[in-house]
């Protein structure tokens, strides 16, 4: 989220991040719009939250209706909830992707050490 906001300032440009846990129950998508000044300087950001329903994303241009279950990443930042076959399908299929797990840490704790 700080990361987010912090492009926003710089850049000006709204972004949404996809899936984001923010300290509530479920997952949200969080859209971020800058609010400006006269001059068009940034001064703050407008944060709004939609809880996403937790279904499959992973099943292309046919959809998939199954509860999402596995979070699945790539190294490039890119990630998707999705159902367990489809999870298996993008694991067998996609070389970069891995299983985005909370168990198994990750960069941010190693950063913030
Ligand atoms: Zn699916």
């Amino acid at each position: 989220m700080r990361a987010s906001l912090d492009e926003v300032y710089r850049t000006g440009v709204a972004r949404t991040d996809g899936d984001v846990r923010c300290g509530l129950p479920g997952l949200f998508d969080l859209t971020y719009e800058p609010r400006r000044a006269a001059d068009g300087t940034v001064i703050g950001i407008w944060v709004t939250g939609v809880e996403t329903a937790r279904l499959c994303r992973l099943g292309g241009s046919a959809g998939c209706t199954e509860p999402a279950e596995v979070k699945v990443a790539d190294s490039w930042g890119d990630s998707a909830w999705g159902c367990p076959a489809h999870v298996e399908d993008a694991i067998l299929n996609v070389r970069t992707v891995f299983i985005a797990s909370e168990e198994l840490g990750g960069l941010a704790a190693y950063l913030n050490r």
